[in-house]
Parts: structure tokens; C-alpha cells; sequence
């Protein structure tokens, strides 16, 4: 059914685009406004340009946020079952990875955003790009929204799909969280989250580039909070890789509370401490007269073994291994399996993949992310406060929400008896 009333969307990422393409298949006029020459930059970087798209071992704990319970409805209605179809209707033949991870077949990132905007020209949505929302108000029962460089565009429904603030040269770069406050919004504190950690610790340059399969775990006041496993990345700040993606949001969220987290490193997780106690204990007798350094070549990366030595505490490391006694073999195991850095910060915004906090859960409609202070005001994405694990998690949010949020704002200009 054709209608005149528009919805208009801010922002041209992955929530805007799915916004977009549902409001428009309920039959509503639909403008989307993206400051960027073309949308979808970001979608163009995910999974590391493969497009990790959605999960299949999808749940509520996969997500946090001041209330994770929000995003319930929106992944209850168009979860990655409905996400992989939604884009296997547009030509994207799913690839499942480990972990649940889905990506296009083709492996292309590029291949999410091109059909996405295949659709959205074929089905009739108004593309306005290098449009830089900077205002937007209501009169009676019109939204204006003014560009930058001058244009206004009005519409009955507009959705803010801004983005966050994470990797700010995609153009997402936290301007839509004013946006919401001049409607009166709240905005939880922000922080960087699935991001690099810095460490406390000198020597840092000089084990820069190791890879280490192990766990870490994230700790604050002896207690465990967070633990993954997978290939821990050294780096001149500290430490990165995909275990540290996962455990940076609580670290984030502990140093905004003021806290000292602690991380954990087991570098040699496949072995269980008595076997690394025998171990340890066999090669400095069987290498009896070798270095207390050398003794440890094949056991753990050569260049980390001088610097775990030094934390142990040892400074003679041309001793000969079979003088170490019980005591000092024992830490040499601890250093290996429990080794303890304070974690001073997060690498910032341009280094991170989403952004933790955001408009405030309670000030919107669950089932259409509408506003509940202002009628006809909708959300999507990553604005919202809700951000996800590492794995798909992210833009499936941008999806869900999107998709709930694109169909409401278009029955909401649909006369009552028609909804
Ligand atoms: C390096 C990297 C890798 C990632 N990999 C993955 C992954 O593999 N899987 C996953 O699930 N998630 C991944 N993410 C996270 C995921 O990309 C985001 O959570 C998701 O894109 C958020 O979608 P969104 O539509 O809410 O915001 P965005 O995609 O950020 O889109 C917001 C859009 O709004 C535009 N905009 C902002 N302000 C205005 C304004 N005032 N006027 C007009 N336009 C405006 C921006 O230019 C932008 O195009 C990754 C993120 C990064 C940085």
C-alpha cells in the first residue's frame, strides 16, 4: 500500500540499512540519511573484512549492557535463524565456522553490504548520503531533521541508528548520543569494549609480536569474573587476541568502577599443574648442566623465556638448571601457568569493535524501540545499550533491532484499524 508518510532513518550502517528495508517492505516512504559519500563502511571491516554476520549459538548471555534482558523480544522475533535466512533471500549462502560464527560463503564482507543495497535501491528506499544529521525536532506531529549543509528533511517516524563510538573513521563516531539527549534521553557511561588491554609491566617491547595458544582470566579482588581461551597476542602495551576481545568488556567495565583488575595468563594451559611441576622437574634433571634459560627452550616461545624468568625473580639465567631447588622450580611453573598483570587501561575508541553503554534500555519500548518519551522516536543498533560478545553477536543486534524497529516506525504511520 503506497503511503506519503515517510520514516526517516539516521545513519546508514548495518541497523539503518535493515531498518530501512523493512519499513519499506511494510510499504512506508523511506529516506535514510548516512553522512559518509556511500553506507555500510563499517560492515565493509567486520569479521576482518569476512563478515561474521550472526551466530547460531545465539543467547541472552551473550550480551550485556545495564539490562541484557531488553534485547529478548527484538532476538525473539529476528534472531540468526531469521538473519540467515533474511540474507539467503538476497543471495548470501551462509558459512558456519567455529564457534557458530556465520559468514558469507564467498567470504566477503563486501557481499553483505552489496546485496543489502541492491535491495534497498530495487525496493524503492531514498538514499541521501553525505547527509551529516546535525538536529533533529518535532512539530506536532513532524520530525525535521537538519543536514549540515543546510537541507531539512521531515518525515512522521525517525529512527536514530547512529552507531557508537567505536572506530570513529567509519563515521560512527558517538554524534547520534546528542541526538538522543535533545530529546531527553539517557546515555549510560560509554567505554571502549572487544578491544586490546594495557598492562602494567616494562618489558613489554621486548616479547611485542609473541603468540601464545593459552587461557586468560580476567580477576578483581581474588575473584575469577571472566575467562576465555584461544591465541593470546603480546604487544608493546600490553596484550590483544581474541580471549582478550572477549574479557575486555568486563575489564572496561571494572576500571570505569575505579577498580584494579587483575588478568591472569596460563601460557601453558595444556598441561595441569602437576604435570607441569613433573615436567619442569624431569627437564632440569635430564638438563642438568644447561643455562636455567636454555633449559626452557621448547617448552614455551624462546622469546618470552628471559622475561618470565626475570618476573620469577631469578637474575642469574646462565645458572645451571640442576642447581634449582624445589622452591625455585616451583616458581618457575606458577610464572608459566599463573602469570599476573594489572591491567591500567583499554586500548581507545579507534582500537575497539563496539561500544559498552548507550541510550538507556528503560527509556525504550522492547518489542519496538520506540522512545518512551517521544512518540514516533525509534532506535536501532549500536546506540542502544546493549553491545555483544565477539563472534557475529554485534551485528546481530544491529539486525534485530533494526528489523523491529524498521517495522513499528512503519505501521505507526499505518491509520489504527489498519496496524
Ligand atoms: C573492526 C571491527 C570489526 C567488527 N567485526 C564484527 C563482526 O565480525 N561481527 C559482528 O557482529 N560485529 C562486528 N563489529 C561490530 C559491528 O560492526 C557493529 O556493532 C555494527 O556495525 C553496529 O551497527 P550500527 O548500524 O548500529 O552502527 P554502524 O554500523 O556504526 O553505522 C552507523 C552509521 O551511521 C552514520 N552516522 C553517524 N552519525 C550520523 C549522523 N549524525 N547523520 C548521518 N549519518 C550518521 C555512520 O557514518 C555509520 O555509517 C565490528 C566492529 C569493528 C569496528
Amino acid at each position: 500500500m503506497k503511503m506519503s508518510k515517510q520514516v526517516i532513518i539516521v545513519g546508514g550502517g548495518a541497523a539503518g540499512m535493515m531498518a530501512a528495508l523493512v519499513a519499506r517492505r511494510q510499504g512506508a516512504a523511506v529516506t535514510l540519511l548516512e553522512r559518509n559519500p556511500r553506507v555500510g563502511k563499517k560492515l565493509l571491516v567486520t569479521g576482518n573484512g569476512r563478515g561474521n554476520y550472526t551466530n547460531i549459538k545465539i543467547g541472552l548471555d551473550c550480551y550485556s549492557g545495564n539490562n541484557p534482558q531488553f534485547a529478548a523480544d527484538a532476538l525473539a522475533v529476528f534472531g540468526s535463524k531469521e538473519t540467515i535466512a533474511f540474507f539467503a533471500g538476497l543471495g548470501i549462502v551462509p558459512k558456519i565456522e567455529e564457534q557458530g560464527k556465520v559468514i558469507p560463503l564467498s567470504e566477503q564482507a563486501s557481499s553483505l553490504l552489496d546485496v543489502l543495497l541492491y535491495e534497498l535501491k530495487a525496493t524503492g528506499v531514498q538514499i541521501a548520503t553525505e547527509a551529516f544529521v546535525r538536529e533533529i525536532w518535532k512539530e506536532g506531529e513532524r520530525f525535521h531533521l537538519k543536514v549540515e549543509d543546510g537541507r531539512v528533511f521531515t518525515g512522521e517516524a525517525v529512527i536514530i541508528a547512529t552507531g557508537g563510538k567505536a572506530m570513529p573513521s567509519t563515521g560512527s563516531d558517538g554524534n547520534g548520543y546528542a541526538l538522543a539527549a535533545a530529546f531527553g534521553h539517557t546515555v549510560t557511561p560509554l567505554f571502549p569494549a572487544l578491544v586490546q588491554l594495557k598492562l602494567e609491566g616494562k618489558f613489554f617491547p621486548q616479547i611485542q609480536g609473541v603468540k601464545v595458544n593459552g587461557t586468560a582470566e580476567l580477576l578483581a579482588e581474588g575473584r575469577v569474573l571472566a575467562k576465555d581461551r584461544g591465541d593470546l597476542l603480546f604487544a608493546n602495551y600490553g596484550i590483544s587476541g581474541p580471549p582478550i576481545f572477549q574479557l575486555s568488556r568486563e575489564a572496561g567495565r571494572l576500571l570505569q568502577e575505579g577498580k584494579e583488575p587483575v588478568l591472569k595468563v596460563n601460557l601453558l594451559a595444556e598441561f595441569v599443574p602437576e604435570e607441569l611441576t613433573a615436567e619442569i622437574r624431569g627437564r632440569f634433571q635430564r638438563g642438568a648442566r644447561k643455562t636455567l634459560e636454555f633449559c626452557l627452550v621448547g617448552l614455551v616461545n624462546k622469546r618470552l623465556i628471559r622475561v618470565l624468568l626475570q618476573e620469577a625473580g631469578f637474575t642469574d639465567l646462565a645458572r645451571p638448571a640442576g642447581e634449582l631447588s624445589v622452591e625455585e622450580q616451583q616458581r618457575i611453573v606458577r610464572i608459566l601457568q599463573d602469570w599476573r598483570f594489572i591491567v591500567r587501561g583499554t586500548k581507545s575508541w579507534p582500537s575497539a569493535q563496539v561500544t559498552a553503554g548507550g541510550v538507556d534500555t528503560n527509556e525504550l519500548n522492547p518489542k519496538t524501540m520506540e522512545s518512551k518519551l517521544v512518540k514516533g522516536l525509534y532506535f536501532a543498533g549500536e546506540i542502544i545499550d546493549i553491545d555483544g560478545r565477539c563472534g557475529g553477536f554485534n551485528l546481530q543486534w544491529a539486525w534485530s533491532s533494526g528489523f523491529v524497529a524498521g517495522r513499528a516506525a512503519a505501521l505507526s504511520l499505518l491509520p489504527a484499524e489498519k496496524r
